[in-house]
């Protein structure tokens, strides 16, 4: 049985709780019809089941909160994350040019699920890749076995006394990730920061790969003193003593 409760989606299947399939938009964060034949089609085949209300609302992508429900009514359900790129978005320069979106938001999403292959591969904390179509793209939640998601990194707070010890061992640990990133994976992040990483179980997890570049792409020395520099800025910020930023970068590379 598919059950879609999605307020903020605008979707709703013909659960228990929700009579018909409605277009029914509760608010301005309404899907289009493709992108809803794109979830339901995912909920048809089985990847989740329901697909619930928005964990962000971002300028390129939606991300939303969705369960895999078994038969079973006693075994705990399956958390899931579904990112959902913008056909609509406005960075495009030519919004008329409906088909050139798409182009770019499915290059997008295609990106975004080899690089999280990759990285995850590697065993870098990462969500599992699941399934991609067209700009429709499921992957493992991070949170709580309750569906509560785990805090973007920006928003940690801990306690005085642990504070110190805590943010060096996380700046440890993902210089180790970076650099992993970069000889393993072969790429470099490219919008790293404290947005996009999130804390879970005391662990850094890299997230919002899109954008990652190959160590090719005649910019990506140049994205990973950035990316260097963002790391550096937050954890200086939390008080840690941090390497200079041309050691970092000799580590990495070599
Ligand atoms: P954007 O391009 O909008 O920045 P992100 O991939 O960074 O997209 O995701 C936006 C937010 O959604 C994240 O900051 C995080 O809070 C949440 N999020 C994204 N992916 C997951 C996930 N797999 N599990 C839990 N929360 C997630
Ligand atoms: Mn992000």
């Amino acid at each position: 049985k598919i059950k879609l409760d999605t307020q903020q989606s605008g979707l709703q299947g013909k659960g228990d709780r929700g009579g018909d399939r409605a277009d029914r938009a509760t608010s301005e964060q309404v899907l289009d019809p493709r992108t809803r034949m794109l979830l339901l089609q995912m909920i048809n085949r089985g990847i989740v089941s329901e697909i619930h209300g928005c964990l962000s609302t971002g300028k390129e992508a939606n991300v939303y909160h969705a369960m895999s429900v078994s038969e079973d009514e006693d075994a705990a359900p399956i958390h899931r994350a579904v990112k959902v790129y913008k056909t609509s978005i406005l960075v495009f320069k030519d919004r008329d040019n409906k088909s050139n979106n798409r182009a770019m938001v499915k290059l997008w999403a295609e990106k975004e699920m080899r690089n999280l292959r990759r990285i995850y591969a590697t065993g870098i904390p990462c969500p599992e890749p699941l399934y991609l179509r067209l700009h429709v793209l499921a992957m493992g939640f991070i949170g709580s076995s309750k569906g509560i998601p785990a805090p973007r990194l920006k928003d940690v707070e801990f306690s005085r006394e642990e504070a110190e010890e805590r943010y060096r061992s996380l700046y440890i640990e993902l210089l180790g990730y970076m650099r992993v990133m970069y000889q393993t994976c072969r790429l470099v992040h490219a919008d790293l920061s404290e947005y996009n990483m999130l804390y879970h179980k005391k662990r850094l997890y890299i997230i919002d790969v899109s954008q990652s570049v190959e160590h090719d792409h005649p910019r990506s020395l140049e994205f990973l003193r950035m990316d260097i520099k963002n790391v550096s800025d937050f954890f200086k910020r939390k008080g840690v003593d941090t390497l200079p930023e041309r050691a970092l970068f000799q580590f990495i590379v070599s």
